[in-house]
């Protein structure tokens, strides 16, 4: 195999930060799995969250959930890298794992919102690749929501009007992916992952690099 500059383990490499945003119900958890299935090199990042467990959910895995006195403290002694309230919940991504990820040069997934990666671009712009996940239709977003389930009909219809609002966003992320066939969609992730892991920016060692081969031209 050919050796990428980036894959050459003498040049050291920060970390990346990938987020991914959709309407809830366009298959971003989804896709997320996929990506940290087929790729040792991402984490997902695990947030904080005050809402209580969905059936089959995993605390410590999914989300560390916890009450809302903890999530205010938390937010107030600056333990969290953003934090937002969505459907009256507060979700927050604690600070130091992912500092610690993009020191050592490993990359970190999310699965937040617009307001999130807004307040990520604000704090740590060099190391943010931004990802939207689009339903392939309003009819598509509507069918794949009702037929989650796990919520109430009123829930279900608070989350489509919600999603026009998640939607508007749509022009501040780096990478729009439409998903309408999984497959293609995690194909599409993982050549945006594989390109922006070789941004010259990231590549800390590559000057070193460089200087010593042109030592021995
Ligand atoms: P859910 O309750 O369906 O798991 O998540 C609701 C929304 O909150 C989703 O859009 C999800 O991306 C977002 N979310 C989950 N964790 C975080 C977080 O730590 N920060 C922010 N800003 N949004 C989050």
């Amino acid at each position: 195999m050919t050796d990428t500059a980036e894959q050459n383990s003498a040049i050291q490499r920060r970390g990346l930060l990938l987020v991914l945003s959709s309407p809830s119900g366009a298959g971003k958890t989804t896709l997320a799995r996929r990506l940290l299935a087929n790729d040792p090199r991402i984490a997902m990042s695990i947030s904080v969250t005050t809402r209580p467990p969905r059936p089959g959910e995993i605390d410590g895995r999914d989300y560390n959930f916890i009450d809302e006195p903890r999530f205010l403290a938390m937010r107030e002694t600056g333990d969290l890298l953003e934090w937002a309230c969505v459907f009256d919940n507060y979700y927050g991504t604690p600070r130091a794992p992912v500092e610690a990820a993009i020191e050592a040069g490993r990359d970190v997934l999310f699965d937040i919102d617009w307001q999130g990666a807004q307040q990520l671009a604000e704090k740590l712009p060099q190391d943010l690749v931004r990802v939207f996940i689009l339903p392939p239709s309003a009819k598509d977003l509507a069918a794949r929501l009702s037929s989650r389930g796990q919520d109430s009909a009123e829930v279900v219809a608070r989350r489509m009007s919600a999603a026009s609002a998640e939607i508007s966003h749509w022009p501040e992320y780096d990478y729009v992916v439409i998903n309408a066939d999984l497959d293609v969609s995690s194909t599409s992730l993982m050549a945006i992952l594989a390109a922006e892991r070789l941004k010259r920016e990231r590549l800390l060692g590559l000057m070193d690099f460089v200087r010593g081969m042109q030592g021995s031209l």
